[in-house]
């Protein structure tokens, strides 16, 4: 890329930036943008640094989402910057890489990437990541890809990847579909392209709740929060979207007072639908005015009804932006 244009390393946190810290009793964000910046080699793109926030991923609030939101755009939109990468705790990488692809417009690469080792443990691979992001982010190859983790030198589509991993250091993969590419050495493989289809932003209507079905449950989860005021419910349902039927009544009533249900699986893997005819399965939910998160798991369905339930202002309009983009 030519020498005017810089790759912008946005900072937000994350083990990536962390040492141990005595008094804390452990780890704890220190490393700043300085540092990643003085770790990389000299023979890549000119970076331009901002620090957004220093915080393990899971001490975020949907302001702080909010706010990585706007930075990226802010910088995707100069002239003279390639592609954003951001550094960001594993934790809840997934949920800022989704909402990212779902809202950020333009064609720019945006990478995320984080470590799962310490900067003072053995064998940390946080520059390692970050110099593959700063490829990815400067790819041509990678433009219109939307947002993607890149990570143990995969590139996975924001859609479609998740945290599969307590400690691995290829915690993130994306099941059923694998990564959309790889970096080799100083070369970034981009091998499928996945569809994107953006929303409309008016920020993330907080109300929404996610709940897991396990067997014999009670609907008095569902029950509960509607009861505490949600606009919306996302259900990590049993296998290709299926509820014990008791849960029907319920489901009913949710959508008689308007609020949407999301059918979500706790699968970690596969679409959502089946074939049967039994009450609480994948057809007695869609009668019931159910929506289907089909290729996304329970926490980016959140993230996706909270971006459309703060925009959408007729229940129509909710169910239309829900389906355009439910690729
Ligand atoms: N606790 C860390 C976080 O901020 C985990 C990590 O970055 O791997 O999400």
């Amino acid at each position: 890329i030519p020498s005017n244009v810089c790759v912008a390393v946005l900072t937000t946190g994350g083990t990536i930036a962390m040492r141990h810290d005595e008094m804390a009793g452990g780890a704890v964000p220190q490393l700043g943008a300085d540092d990643f910046t003085a770790a990389l080699p000299p023979d890549i793109p000119k970076l331009c640094t901002e620090e957004i926030v220093n915080l393990p991923s899971s001490h975020f609030t949907l302001e702080t989402l909010e706010t990585i939101r706007a930075r990226v755009v802010e910088w995707i939109e100069k002239p003279d910057v390639a592609g954003v990468v951001i550094t960001h705790g594993t934790d809840t990488m997934e949920e800022t890489a989704y909402l990212l692809d779902l809202t950020v417009p333009g064609e720019k690469p945006i990478a995320l990437t984080g470590a799962m080792r310490t900067a003072s443990g053995v064998g940390y691979e946080g520059y390692a990541n970050l110099l593959t992001a700063v490829r990815v982010a400067a790819a041509p190859q990678a433009l219109r890809l939307g947002a993607m983790i890149v990570f143990d030198d995969e590139i996975h589509a924001a859609r479609r990847v998740a945290k599969m991993h307590t400690l691995s250091t290829g915690t993130f993969q994306s099941p059923a579909w694998g990564p959309i590419g790889r970096v080799e050495g100083g070369d970034v493989i981009v091998d499928r392209r996945p569809r994107r289809k953006l929303l409309p932003w008016r920020g993330l209507e907080p109300r929404v709740t996610l709940l897991k079905l396990t067997v014999g449950a009670s609907p008095g989860l569902l029950e509960g929060a509607l009861a505490r005021g949600a606009r919306g419910i996302v259900i990590e349902a049993l296998g290709g979207g299926r509820v014990p039927p008791w849960w029907l009544p319920t489901i009913e009533q949710a959508r008689d007072r308007g609020r949407p249900v999301v059918i979500a699986s706790r699968c970690p893997s596969g679409r959502v639908w089946d074939p049967y005819g039994y009450p609480g399965a994948y057809r007695s939910l869609d009668e019931l005015g159910c929506l289907f998160a089909r290729g996304i798991n329970g926490q980016k369905a959140r993230i996706r009804l909270m971006v459309i339930l703060a925009t959408a202002e007729t229940h129509e309009e909710m169910v239309n932006l829900w389906r355009e983009g439910d690729l």
